[in-house]
């Protein structure tokens, strides 16, 4: 049995305080830490829960023509808000193909982005050999059952995928992240925020020791009526991505008109979501003709690095870019 201190403080700068102490995690819906937790991955000295934190759950409009979602607003919430429906379909669509309406109710949009990956060999402890949970002692995905798996930007130390459909869609819409700390605030692009594995898999981002999300921005852009969240998983709910497709288009001339702008974006593949940035310069000016869209698969998947049981993921990968930027250009979200 593991024992731990438990806080509940009421505002920011209380929880930043506790935050000092070494061992303190935050804690918010839980859907995440509990069970790992449970499963004895994470052993926090003290639990700071921030459920009675006034402030971070607000989605509201600022005056430069961001959207500022807190970080304790739920992902149900977030997903149903009239101005992100509005203005950011793609993240309603994203958020709404993750997990189940009762953990979409509790998760927070702070804990979707710090969701820990969901490599089988990182939960459990019976397996030795995991950098991400006990730097230096191996990677049993690498010889082991490595379905789920990385294909892009992967390293020798660390396979293990993202798992969050919306920080794939963040990430099309260049989210920047609010975070503060007892130094000050700061902001991070949503695409440095999450990291590749490189030699130090057990960062997952690079949030500091004491820092805390506060909120998310999304820019204003004009890429609401074409866009599309694909997700391509083994059962039609509750289940994480084998691939997925942020695809968002601004259009001059309807359906059939030529791309004035692109975000091209994949979950499912790599330790953060996976910008496609060839889709700007092989699109933007012209029309989206299936030939075009299979360039920019091809481009997609140059420099994929399939293990040992998913090669399968580079076609599915492509097809799903080539479906999602044709469902994108046909939808007419506003
Ligand atoms: Fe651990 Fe990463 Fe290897 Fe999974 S892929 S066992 S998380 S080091």
């Amino acid at each position: 049995m593991h024992n731990f201190s438990y806080a509940r403080p009421r505002d920011v700068d209380a929880a930043l305080r506790l935050a000092a102490h070494p061992g303190s995690q935050f804690i918010a819906g839980g859907t995440n830490l509990i069970d790992l937790m449970k499963g004895g991955v994470e052993l926090p000295a003290r639990l700071i829960d921030l459920t009675r934190v006034g402030g971070l759950a607000q989605i509201q409009e600022l005056p430069e023509g961001r959207l500022r979602i807190g970080a304790l607003a739920t992902n149900a919430d977030t997903a149903d808000h009239a101005a992100v429906r509005a203005r950011y379909p793609l993240l309603s669509q994203a958020i709404l193909a993750g997990a189940s309406p009762q953990l979409r109710n509790m998760a927070t949009n702070g804990g979707n982005l710090l969701q820990r990956t969901r490599c089988p060999f990182f939960y459990d402890t019976a397996f030795h050999e995991c950098n991400k949970r006990d730097p230096g002692s191996g990677c049993a995905a690498l010889g082991g059952f490595n379905r789920n798996h990385a294909i892009l930007g992967a390293s020798g130390e660390c396979i293990a995928v993202n798992p969050s459909d919306m920080s794939v869609a963040l990430t099309a819409l260049d989210a920047i992240v609010q975070i503060r700390s007892l130094r000050g605030t700061r902001q991070v692009p949503i695409s440095e925020f999450q990291r590749l594995p490189g030699q130090t898999p057990q960062h997952d981002t690079t949030l500091a020791a004491g820092e805390m999300i506060t909120a998310v921005d999304l820019p204003p852009n004009a890429l609401a009526s074409h866009s599309y969240y694909l997700k391509i998983r083994d059962r039609a709910s509750y289940a994480f991505a084998l691939v997925s497709v942020a695809a968002a288009l601004e259009l001059e001339g309807g359906a059939q008109g030529t791309v004035k702008n692109v975000r091209l974006v994949i979950g499912g593949v790599a330790h953060k979501p996976w910008p496609v940035r060839e889709a700007h310069s092989l699109l933007v000016g012209r029309r989206l003709e299936t030939a075009l869209l299979t360039q920019v698969a091809d481009a997609a998947a140059r420099g994929a690095k399939p293990y040992r049981d998913n090669a399968f993921k580079v076609p599915l990968m492509k097809r799903a870019i080539v479906r999602a930027l044709t469902e994108a250009a046909a939808q007419r979200n506003t």
